[in-house]
């Protein structure tokens, strides 16, 4: 299916911003405002990692799907506090972010690290969700679009992905993550062209359309998120801050629908 084809993509990034009953909380009320219709996107929520279990078994009725907001890249062993995607897996997860910024920034995530997560994702049939960013000095010295490329590159060279594989690369300025003000959508598209040509370089015309999705995040808003999901360059948007309440993310699923 071509990627035009899909409705728009909501992922909801919790970050470490709810204890597991807010979390309950937040889902029970998403539910309860959905009011048995039918979600007119793909909806797809990324709680705390002790939250999953609980979230599953609450949203198996609905179409909500489940993401991680981070996995290990190797399958299982002597890796303290790490988790594997078959853990994931098991828990009912199907998207994983993979090299948010906050990684890269906090846990000094590196672009081998990031690219072997991806991989073992696929190995597990989860989506990976690839997050590419500049910081706002990248972009001052005229770097945006090297950075942006070359971290795709790095990500995705290499990979083989089977026909019924798909790949989201949600482009996430870092300086705008959280800050309240989204880049314009003319902003965020010429930089999804970037993402579009390094993908042409690793993969088939046919594989780029049909297998990858690109995303927008960065202080998306339900004034703002219209313009993200509008499915031309990209098809969704990642959501921190303005996924936290039922009745803003209720808005933002209205906007784009
Ligand atoms: C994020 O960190 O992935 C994000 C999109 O955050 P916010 O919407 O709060 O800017």
């Amino acid at each position: 299916m071509s990627s035009s084809n899909h409705q728009p993509i909501i992922i909801a990034n919790w970050k470490m911003n709810l204890l597991v009953s807010d979390t309950i909380r937040l889902v029970k009320s998403l539910i309860r405002s959905l009011n048995g219709e039918s979600l007119p996107v793909e909806l797809v929520i990324c709680p705390s990692y002790p939250a999953l279990l609980p979230v599953r078994d609450l949203i198996k009725k609905t179409r909500i799907a489940l993401g991680a907001q981070d996995v290990f890249w190797k399958d299982s062993g002597p890796y303290t506090g790490e988790i594997s995607p078959s853990i994931l897996k098991e828990v009912g997860v199907s998207y994983v972010l993979v090299g948010h910024s906050e990684r890269r920034n906090y846990l000094k995530e590196t672009e081998p690290m990031i690219h072997h997560k991806v991989l073992t994702c696929l190995t597990e049939k989860l989506t990976p969700v690839i997050c590419v960013g500049e910081t706002l000095n990248e972009r001052q010295q005229g770097n945006k679009d090297t950075v942006i490329f070359q971290q795709v590159k790095s990500a995705l060279t290499g990979v083989q992905l089977a026909s019924d594989q798909s790949i989201i690369i949600a482009y996430e300025p870092v300086w705008v993550i959280g800050s309240g003000q989204a880049v314009s959508y003319s902003d965020a598209a010429q930089t999804a062209q970037v993402i579009k040509e390094a993908l042409f370089d690793l993969f088939s015309f046919k594989i780029v359309a049909n297998n990858f999705r690109i995303i927008y995040g960065g202080s998306v808003d339900s004034s703002n998120a219209r313009d993200f999901a509008k499915g031309e360059i990209l098809s969704g948007i990642l959501v921190g801050g303005a996924s936290l309440k039922a009745a803003q993310l209720m808005n933002i699923i209205k906007s784009v629908s």
